[in-house]
C-alpha cells in the first residue's frame, strides 16, 4: 500500500515506479533508482516517518496523534515475535532499505519491518544485505530442512551450532545471506542465550533419563510446529536426535542442569 500524502503531485508517478522496482527486485533498489526522486521530495517523505509515531508532551500530559500512526499500528498488528531473531516481542520499526540513504523509501510499507529492538541496533551496525527480507525471503519448498543444529557437549557447558544446507539452495547467495543473518541475531551471544533458555524450558527438571527424553521429543516438536520447521527451535530440537545418536543424552541433561543451577547460583 501507498501514502502519498506528502508528495508533490509531479512525483507520484516517479514514487509509483520506485516501489513496483522495489517489490519486483525482492526488497531492493539501486542507488540510481533513487536518484529518480528529486532530494527535497526524498527529504519530505523522511520527515512525514516522524508522524508514524504519537508523542508524549510530559508537562501538559497530552498525547499528540502522529497523522500517519495508523500505518505502524496496521503493520505491527498480529506481529508476536520479532521476524528476523524469533526471540523478542519488543517490537520496533525497521527500515529494510535504511532512511539514511534511501529517504524516498521511509513510508514505503514493503521496507517498513516490524524486528526487535536488538535486532533493529545489529541491522543499524551492519549492510541491510546482511540480513533476509522478511516478506521477500521464499524458502526452497515449505517441506524442505536447511537449518540444522549441532550440539557439543563441553564439560560444564553447551554450544550450539546453527548451519545451512546449502544442498537446499540453487543461488548461494541465499545461502551467504542467512548466514550472515544468523551471525547478525546471535551479536551478543544473544541467539546462543535464547537457545540454551530455551533448552533449560523444555528439559530442565522434566525428563530424568535418555529414554524418557527420546519419548518426549515428538510431543516437545509437535509443540514448536508453528514456528515453521525451519525455526532455530526446531532445528535445536532436531539436534537432540543427533545427541542420543552420539549417546550424550544423559551427559546432555547433567550439563543443562549444572548451566541452571550455576545461573541460579549466580542471581542469588
Ligand atoms: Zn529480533
Amino acid at each position: 500500500m501507498v501514502d502519498n500524502g506528502d508528495v508533490p503531485n509531479g512525483d507520484k508517478a516517479a514514487l509509483l515506479t520506485l516501489y513496483d522496482s522495489y517489490e519486483n527486485q525482492a526488497g531492493h533498489i539501486s542507488e540510481q533508482e533513487h536518484n529518480s526522486i528529486p532530494k527535497p521530495t526524498a527529504a519530505k517523505i523522511h520527515d512525514a516517518y516522524a508522524k508514524t509515531t504519537n508523542k508524549m508532551d510530559n508537562t501538559k500530559k497530552v498525547l499528540t496523534y502522529g497523522k500517519y500512526y495508523y500505518i505502524r499500528e496496521e503493520l505491527m498488528n498480529g506481529v508476536r515475535l520479532c521476524p528476523l531473531c524469533g526471540i523478542a516481542q519488543d517490537l520496533t520499526l525497521d527500515h529494510y532499505m535504511p532512511q539514511s540513504k534511501y529517504p524516498a523509501l521511509s513510508m514505503f510499507r514493503q521496507n517498513l519491518v516490524p524486528v526487535c529492538s536488538a535486532c533493529n541496533r545489529s541491522k543499524n551496525a551492519q549492510p541491510y544485505t546482511d540480513f533476509i527480507h522478511p516478506y521477500y525471503f521464499i524458502p526452497p519448498t515449505l517441506k524442505k530442512i536447511f537449518l540444522n543444529a549441532t550440539i557439543k557437549i563441553h564439560k560444564n557447558s553447551l554450544c550450539v551450532f546453527l548451519d545451512i544446507d546449502e544442498t537446499a539452495f540453487t543461488d548461494y547467495t541465499v545461502v551467504e545471506r542467512l548466514r550472515s543473518h544468523l551471525k547478525g541475531i546471535n551479536s551478543e551471544f544473544r541467539l546462543q542465550n535464547a537457545i540454551i533458555s530455551f533448552l533449560q524450558e523444555c528439559f530442565v527438571g522434566k525428563y530424568n533419563n535418555e529414554k524418557e527424553i527420546i519419548n518426549a521429543l515428538p510431543s516437545i516438536m509437535d509443540t514448536y510446529q508453528l514456528y515453521g520447521i525451519n525455526h532455530w527451535r526446531l532445528a535445536v530440537l532436531r539436534g537432540i536426535y543427533d545427541v542420543y545418536r552420539r549417546g550424550e543424552i544423559d551427559k546432555f541433561i547433567q550439563v543443562l542442569q549444572y548451566i541452571t543451577e550455576e545461573s541460579r547460583d549466580q542471581a542469588i
